[in-house]
Formats: C-alpha cells, sequence, structure tokens
C-alpha cells in the first residue's frame, strides 16, 4: 500500500512537471497579446511609421475632452497634473483654442494626433470652423505630436520654435530646411514610447512651417497677435502668445501651477527673464502650461520658485556646499504639497546648481561649454 502511494505520487510529480515554476508564457509577439490592441508601439521602424502598420483596429482612446472658456475668444483643455502614462494617454499639458473670424487658431495641439482630433471636435460644437493655423510654444512633446492632424486634415500652417525641427527632425540649424543629416524617421518620443497604440496611432512628427528670429506682431483670422520669444528658458527656445485684445497671454511651460515645474531642460535665469516678459504686459487672464489657475494670481507660484531656487542655490554656492548635498541644503520647503514636489524638485534643484556656479563665476568662456539639450 505504502509503495502504491510513493508511486502515485511519483506519477503525479511527473504530470505536473511541465507546469512547475512555469508562471509565465512565452510567446513570440507580447506587444499582440492584449485582446484589446493596446499594445505599445515599441517596433517603431521605418515601416509602421511610413505605412502605419502598426496601429491595430480597436476603438480609439477617448481623451473625454472638456473645452473651459478662459475668455470671449479662448478656450482651453487643461490636463492631469501628473507625467505622462499610459493611463492618461499624454493628457498632462494644456491647450488653447482661439476663435478667429474663419477659422480656429490652435496654441500647442497636445500629445497626439488623435488628441487634436478629439479637441477639434469638441470645438466645432462651438464654432464650426477649421483650424488653419497651430502655434506651438516649444519642443517638448507633450505640446506638439497633435499638429500632423492640423495640416493633414485641415491643411493648417504650423508656426513654432525652429528647435522643433533641427532637434527632432535633425534639419540644417541655420537655414532651418532638410539637409543631408534629416531623419528618415523621426526618434521615437516619450509619447510614442509611453503611450497605447489606440492613443498614439496616426501621430506623426510634423515640420514646422514658420519660424520667427525673434518677437512678432501679426493679425491671423483677425484676431492681434504678439509671438513672443523668450528663448533659451523652460527648454532650449521658448514662446508665449499675448493677445493684446483680449488681455490674455497663453504661456505654456514656463508657467506652471498646483505642480513643480520641470527645470530639466531649462534654466533658472532664462525662466526668470520670462517670467519679467510676461509682467510685461498688461493681461486679466495667463493660460499657464500645466495647472488649472488662469486669473492674476496664476504666474505668482511660479515667480516665487524661481526667485527662491535662484536665491537658495547661489547661497549654497556661497557656502561652498558640496554638490553631493546641494539638494539636501536646498528643499523649497514652501513646495512640498504641490504635485511632483518630490520627483522634480531635487533634480531642478541640481540642475540650477550646475547652471548658476557658471554663471556666478568669473570666467565667462565656461558659458561655451555648456552643451544644448535635446
Ligand atoms: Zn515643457
Amino acid at each position: 500500500m505504502k509503495k502504491l502511494l510513493v508511486l502515485l505520487a511519483i506519477v503525479a510529480f511527473v504530470l505536473a512537471m511541465p507546469f512547475i515554476g512555469n508562471k509565465s508564457i512565452n510567446v513570440e509577439n507580447p506587444h499582440q497579446l492584449d485582446a484589446d490592441g493596446n499594445f505599445i508601439m515599441y517596433d517603431w521602424n521605418f515601416d509602421n511609421y511610413k505605412e502605419g502598420t502598426r496601429v491595430g483596429t480597436n476603438e480609439e482612446w477617448d481623451y473625454n475632452l472638456k473645452p473651459v472658456q478662459v475668455s470671449d475668444r479662448v478656450w482651453c483643455f487643461f490636463g492631469a497634473m501628473e507625467m505622462p502614462t499610459k493611463e492618461n494617454a499624454g493628457d498632462m499639458s494644456n491647450s488653447c483654442y482661439i476663435k478667429g473670424d474663419d477659422s480656429w487658431i490652435a496654441w500647442d495641439s497636445g500629445p497626439s494626433y488623435i488628441f487634436a482630433k478629439q479637441a477639434h471636435a469638441a470645438m466645432r460644437k462651438i464654432a464650426d470652423m477649421p483650424v488653419k493655423t497651430v502655434i506651438v510654444s516649444h519642443e517638448h512633446d507633450d505640446h506638439w505630436l497633435g499638429n500632423n492632424y492640423y495640416k493633414e486634415t485641415q491643411g493648417a500652417t504650423i508656426y513654432g520654435p525652429k528647435s522643433i525641427n533641427v532637434n527632432y527632425l535633425g534639419y540644417d540649424e541655420h537655414t532651418g530646411k532638410p539637409n543631408e543629416n534629416t531623419r528618415e524617421i523621426p526618434p521615437q518620443t516619450r509619447m510614442i514610447r509611453a503611450l497605447y497604440q489606440n492613443a498614439i496611432r496616426g501621430t506623426k512628427l510634423a515640420a514646422v512651417d514658420k519660424s520667427f528670429e525673434d518677437t512678432t506682431k501679426f493679425t491671423l483670422h483677425g484676431v492681434n497677435m504678439e509671438y513672443v520669444k523668450v528663448g533659451y528658458a523652460h527648454s532650449e527656445e521658448d514662446w508665449f502668445l499675448y493677445l493684446p485684445d483680449d488681455k490674455v497671454v497663453l504661456v505654456a511651460d514656463v508657467v506652471m501651477n498646483g505642480r513643480v515645474t520641470s527645470n530639466r531642460d531649462g534654466i533658472v535665469i532664462g525662466q526668470l527673464n520670462a517670467l519679467k516678459a510676461i509682467q510685461a504686459r498688461d493681461w486679466d487672464h495667463l493660460v499657464p502650461g500645466h495647472g488649472f489657475v488662469t486669473d492674476k494670481t496664476a504666474d505668482d507660484e511660479c515667480v516665487q520658485y524661481f526667485t527662491l531656487l535662484k536665491d537658495r542655490v547661489l547661497e549654497g554656492i556661497e557656502e561652498e556646499i558640496d554638490p553631493d548635498y546641494i539638494t539636501k541644503y536646498v528643499t523649497l520647503e514652501e513646495f512640498r504639497n504641490k504635485e511632483l514636489y518630490y520627483l522634480l524638485s531635487p533634480g531642478n534643484v541640481f540642475r540650477s546648481y550646475e547652471e548658476l556656479e557658471m554663471y556666478d563665476g568669473d570666467d565667462e568662456e565656461d558659458e561655451e561649454d555648456e552643451e544644448d539639450e535635446e
């Protein structure tokens, strides 16, 4: 009897062998596993990009966009106070629509083709007009990946910083036109890596059509505007849009509120100059790149943050604080309760330390060593 039990146990063990310790299954195309077709487009190559073969057939991501009216002619979509994730599908920055005579003007186009398409559909319910012009603030991909929707379906002209064409598409730095270094397939940006295909499909990196060297005033579709260059501030090349008749200023990421800013590509001195340029205009409403406050206090937090950041980091340099210790020495306590404080503030301090050490030093030629950020 005992022998039989042992034998049965052995048989049972042998039968169970293939399953023991085998908790994962091996599939050749793991990105095709999801029954909803919600794979992430890791295979960003020529065929997928040009032919759109990796697009899936499932329903489009629903961004559930609700425009908020900021002034007579301006409506905005406010994104989540988060980093871009699959769950928010990149809807974590603010973008706006300005009502012209014969066309909407889009200020920043959001994180994807589908976002732009759904934003336009929502705005058509307010006034059924095309979007003939898109104006872009800066090169971060939560602000302009909707451009190709407007270009392809509306024939829109894209106004924006040259840095988009140079840094993403590999255009010539001086002419702003394609050259022999121009990329056949643009790089897979942060959004393209993070989003499910049913949110990012259809998105292509569209070139900027029209760039300016300096601050320029123009009238588009009956709306007077000033497109203000603030240069290297939050990114390598930042611009904001001032609507003097509306007393509205659309400033994108040189101002954020309710959360800590990301200065990973920026410089604190440039940021403070940008804030001065904004304060030099007469406005009642300011729309930040991230955050929900749009009244006259909209830039207060940012002014305070960068002023404290600069003063305290300079103080740290004065005190000869070791770089390893600077993020402990400068903590910006006042912002502890703001979103993304723990994630972003130490990085901002460290980056400012690197910047201000050179700024403060007596050898100015050090600045030439500064590398271009992408
Ligand atoms: Zn940005």
